[in-house]
């Protein structure tokens, strides 16, 4: 039973919070800035928000009193970063369970997933539908539907403890309640399912969601390096993984063993070169601080990261002292110092401007509410803090994330194609993007070409052949069919890099090409020539 969000709350409002909402609505109409319109009409003990705002927007279109004004609904939306990568992230939690780690920094709280607080704001809405993931996904969907966001690519992130140590068939069953919830009730079903008793199981879900209107364009896991092995590979495909997350932590084996990470570098990058041999999409967490870390071992540690793991992202975890972690008890005892706010800011705008621009920093801290941050940075917002300190110091950071267009428009003949080459672990790989004259990247590609070096995956579809493990076009998220106002999506980026990879991958001698894609963008490579592979969409390619 899905409960009733706060979002379908608010979209029938009271008639005097509807009055209310429209007095500021008129305002923006007739061209004031929201924000000033928002403050002109007070509520008591604050301001009207902007669901509020959009809730009213819907009710008044609704019911006749006005006419749709896209225009109108762009200024009041919500956080509208939230889809200008082109994607919609929708994030999902798994049911409290133990984890195999015995990490010395991660938190343990009751009735949670391992390292998982209740009152994280990703965490709260899986406790307020009891960790039921069709629940979690239609609840988020309506949420974002309500405030006026497009919901038609939709990237799944399932977080919580590590995944793979969950039970295979609760995996499955999870991610097919996850496709359910994308798919609708009673979807239309593709011609090879009809009249089929079973169109519940993994295959068919995924095959219903090559036509729906949330199709999902990554699946996202989370799990430690030693869980990964040949058979977890195929399992990830199974399921229609594309993109896999690991604590890294540290790349000094000392700091894993004394933080009692229970793995080392080495295992480190076996699972990585594993992952990228069979074309997953690798994300990789580090933490400063962590026990016996100073500023300087930090500051060493960082560049092995570059240094044959090369993620495709990162997340930046400074470690955070909490009180039900065992790191706790170190600190009371004297044998554990966070780093102050300052030294935090400093090392990291000393470490960001060297990450290379084929890489995308996720995040610079973990959104943990300061109230459970027993000493040292409390600070959520410390991205910026970077940043600043950047600019202050004439330097900037050259990641994905710092290049992306958002919602810069796109003159596509002014792109100018960028061909990175860069040796990974037992693979060559190539970042190609399409980068504006400011260098802002407008769409880019992952190219991998595996070396004799590289691990045998045992996945039939990948013998041989050259693979591609992310095509990303930038743009405010546009339903599918629609033109934006000069957005890069829909402006044929895709095919043009697509043609690119073809070449090089052909003059390196590849006579075959397979894509890892995700469930929802299977037709659109099955357009671009790619046939059905067993896992992967795969491609021959004639002889350069
Ligand atoms: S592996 Fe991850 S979830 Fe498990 S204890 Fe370590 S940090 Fe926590």
């Amino acid at each position: 039973m899905v409960k009733k969000s706060t979002f379908q709350q608010l979209r029938t409002l009271t008639p005097e919070k509807l009055a209310l909402a429209r007095l500021v609505l008129d305002d923006v109409r007739s061209g004031r800035p929201v924000a000033e319109a928002v403050r002109r009409h007070p509520v008591k003990g604050g301001h009207i928000s902007k669901s509020v705002l959009v809730a009213a927007y819907n009710q008044l279109v609704e019911s006749g009193a006005w006419q749709a004004d896209p225009s109108l609904l762009a200024r009041i939306r919500l956080k509208p970063v939230r889809t200008l990568s082109g994607v919609t992230t929708v994030t999902v939690l798994t049911k409290p369970y133990p984890c195999p780690g015995q990490c010395i920094f991660c938190p343990d709280e009751a009735r949670m997933p391992k390292s998982y607080l209740s009152d994280e704001p990703g965490a709260m809405r899986a406790v307020e539908h009891d960790f039921d993931p069709y629940a979690q996904v239609r609840s988020r969907l309506e949420a974002l539907e309500s405030i006026g966001h497009p919901t038609d690519k939709v990237e799944l992130l399932i977080l919580g403890g590590t995944w793979s140590y969950y039970r295979r068939d609760y995996q499955e069953w999870f991610v097919i309640q996850c496709f359910k919830a994308l798919n609708g009730p009673n979807p239309p079903l593709p011609p090879s399912l009809q009249g089929r008793g079973d169109t519940g199981g993994i295959g068919p879900v995924h095959l219903i969601n090559e036509t729906a209107p949330h199709r999902n364009v990554g699946l996202v896991v989370e799990t430690r390096p030693d869980e990964i092995t040949l058979d977890e590979l195929a399992w990830f495909r199974h399921l229609g993984v594309t993109k896999v997350q690991m604590g890294a932590q540290s790349l000094d084996d000392h700091i894993l063993e004394i933080n009692a990470r229970g793995h080392t570098a080495a295992e480190t990058h076996r699972a990585v070169a594993l992952l990228r041999a069979a074309g997953f999409k690798i994300v990789l967490h580090w933490m400063p601080n962590l026990l016996g870390a100073t500023l300087d071992t930090d500051r060493a540690d960082f560049p092995r990261l570059w240094e044959g793991l090369c993620p495709d992202e990162i997340k930046i975890y400074p470690t955070q002292l909490l009180e039900n972690a065992p790191l706790y008890e170190y600190w009371r005892r004297g044998e554990y110092q966070p780093y102050t706010q300052e030294e935090l800011v400093a090392l990291i705008a000393d470490l960001k401007p060297a990450i290379p621009r084929y890489c995308r920093v996720n995040r610079v801290v973990r959104d943990i509410p300061s109230t459970h941050v027993v000493a040292g940075n409390k600070r959520t917002s410390l991205r910026q803090d970077v940043h600043a300190e950047l600019r202050r110091r004439g330097t900037r950071c050259n990641c994905i994330r710092c290049r992306e267009v958002r919602e810069q428009a796109v003159e596509t003949s002014a792109l100018e194609l960028d061909d990175l080459a860069y040796p990974a672990d037992s693979a060559e790989e190539h970042f190609l993007s399409f980068v504006t004259p400011e260098d802002k990247i407008a769409g880019f590609l992952r190219l991998c070409l595996p070396n004799v070096d590289s691990p045998s995956t045992g996945l039939g579809d990948l013998d041989d052949a050259a693979i591609v493990r992310e095509v990303h076009v930038y743009g405010q998220s546009l339903p599918v069919g629609e033109e934006g106002n000069g957005a890069a999506q829909h402006t044929g980026l895709g095919t043009r890099l697509l043609e690119v990879a073809e070449k090089i991958a052909q003059r390196r001698g590849f006579h075959r090409m397979a894509v890892i894609a995700a469930v929802g963008t299977r037709r659109y490579y099955l357009e671009r020539g790619f046939d059905r592979g067993k896992l992967y969409l795969v491609k021959s390619l004639p002889k350069a």
